[in-house]
């Protein structure tokens, strides 16, 4: 279908409107992924700022401990502000598992943003996204 010229003035209008608009606009909100502290210690793996991981994605620490026992195939128990994890771990192991668990659980799918909660939808827990309203399915746990 040939363009109307009506139609090319108003593409164009718009390109230069979207041109015009500030940079911080046209790029999503970065997000700073918390790092793992890990720490081997004899046959346990521990992550000292667990606590604190769960703060950022604020969510809660038995949550993130259920999730990396059962990612890692492990058991363990959380000790104060840590995790402690039966068998050896390496950091990156830990850190790609803090990552998905962000992926899965935090990170809303449609915007990407962090600021998301649980909620329960007919029994159903799913995550809903306070920036964009969107609900999302999230992995059962
Ligand atoms: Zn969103």
């Amino acid at each position: 279908m040939v363009k109307l010229p009506e139609e090319l003035e108003y593409e164009r209008l718009l390109d230069r409107l979207y041109e015009k608009l500030p940079e911080e606009a046209k790029k999503p909100m970065r997000f700073e992924m918390p790092r793992a502290a890990v720490e081997i210690h004899g046959k346990t793996t521990l992550i000292r700022n667990a606590a604190q991981i769960a703060q950022i994605f604020r969510r809660d620490l038995n949550h993130f401990f259920k999730y990396i026992t059962r990612e890692m195939g492990t058991t363990g128990s959380i000790e104060g502000s840590a995790i402690r994890l039966k068998g050896r771990f390496g950091p990156a192991t830990i850190q790609r598992k803090v990552e998905q668990y962000a992926k899965d659980y935090v990170l809303c799918p449609v915007c990407g943003k962090p600021d998301t909660h649980f909620i329960e939808l007919r029994g159903v827990r799913m995550l809903k996204c306070e920036a964009c309203g969107a609900v999302s399915p999230i992995p059962e746990l």
